[in-house]
């Protein structure tokens, strides 16, 4: 319906009137809703004043920026809004943006396309995301929510303003990925390939964790003031790919920094599971380190289970770490 806007309205602008290029599902939307209607007479007006090739340029940057998919992998680059005619781009630029927010409640859009939440839903269940699909981690609304999360506008409205109304670029995902760490970034603005959020198949990533054995006691005690707060250098992240998809998706959320965080606040109750485990009296493990392993076995796939296995796996390789952890307890966890 946009497409049509954009290719067989404004880019024929002539002096007949805007309403009469209009199809019957536009013309119902234009008579409906002034304020839509007012705009698409404004950019019309617009559209009348440009060249053959301001028109062809408007046209391809509308076609090509909702490419998404191409766009991410990067066998096509964007087209910058700054090579438009620029009274266009005023108009149109504040049209996509509030088209977003205003026509998905429009009535007609409403009873020909279907509801925005009941497209939520069936995605959220569909891939059984329970948790923020980005990070792995993050809140994300389920059917059981009070409202809905947010869509992430992948490309940016600020950037993008054409893909707003694109269903391939909106994203549900936590508000910590969404706003904190994402907001209105150009996630193309390296060049560089990123991740296309629907691709059919994404790779596995696993997620490393190495320890720093010498300050072994600070990473089994709780944090007690701020001075002795646990570094980035002392827990160290990393991923099994290295690729730019990788790496665009590391500096566009912060994954790296947000993990370790992860791993420093948890640290200490994660180890405390294995402590629990090995000093269980019905136990028949007679090692620490099959206590190690037998907490890795059995939450490597719960909630946030991706950094507590290698979280465990770095600190169970570490041949101080009994002794440590014992000293810490103050009771013998080896002679049990
Ligand atoms: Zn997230």
């Amino acid at each position: 319906m946009i497409e049509y806007l954009v290719n067989e309205v404004w880019c024929k602008a002539d002096n007949k009137q805007c309403k009469s290029k209009l199809n019957n599902e536009l013309k119902a939307l234009y008579e409906d809703q002034p304020w839509f209607q007012e705009q698409v007479k404004a950019i019309y007006k617009v559209c009348k004043s440009l060249t053959i090739q301001e028109k062809e340029d408007f046209k391809t940057a509308f076609a090509h920026n909702n490419r998404i998919e191409e766009l991410c992998d990067r066998t096509i680059a964007p087209i910058a809004l700054s090579t438009l005619n620029k009274a266009l781009v005023k108009v149109v630029k504040p049209f996509f943006k509030k088209l977003y927010t205003n026509f998905l409640g429009w009535k007609a859009i409403r009873d020909s396309y279907g509801e925005k939440k009941t497209y939520y839903d069936e995605l959220n269940l569909n891939n059984g995301f329970i948790h923020c699909p980005c990070c792995g981690y993050g809140d994300l609304k389920t059917i059981y929510s009070k409202g809905r999360s947010a869509f992430d506008h992948y490309l940016p409205q600020k950037h993008y303003p054409f893909s707003s109304t694109n269903f391939n670029n909106l994203v549900p995902i936590c508000t910590t990925c969404n706003s904190d760490e994402k907001g209105e970034v150009d996630v193309l603005k390296e060049g560089k390939p990123i991740y296309y959020p629907f691709a059919k198949n994404h790779p596995n990533i696993d997620v490393s964790v190495d320890v720093d054995r010498k300050v072994l006691k600070k990473l089994i005690e709780p944090t007690n003031d701020l001075k002795s707060k646990i570094t980035k250098s002392e827990i160290k992240v990393d991923f099994n790919l290295q690729d730019d998809k990788t790496k665009s998706w590391n500096r566009i959320f912060d994954i790296k920094t947000r993990y370790f965080g992860k791993v420093a606040d948890n640290r200490v109750s994660w180890l405390d599971d294995v402590r629990q485990i090995y000093r269980d009296p019905d136990t028949t493990l007679t090692t620490y380190e099959a206590a190690f392993d037998k907490v890795i076995e059995t939450d490597s796939n719960k909630y946030l289970g991706f950094l507590k296995t290698p979280y465990l796996k770095s600190m169970k390789s570490n041949s101080h770490l009994i002794k440590a952890m014992d000293e810490v307890s103050g009771s013998s966890i080896i002679s049990n």
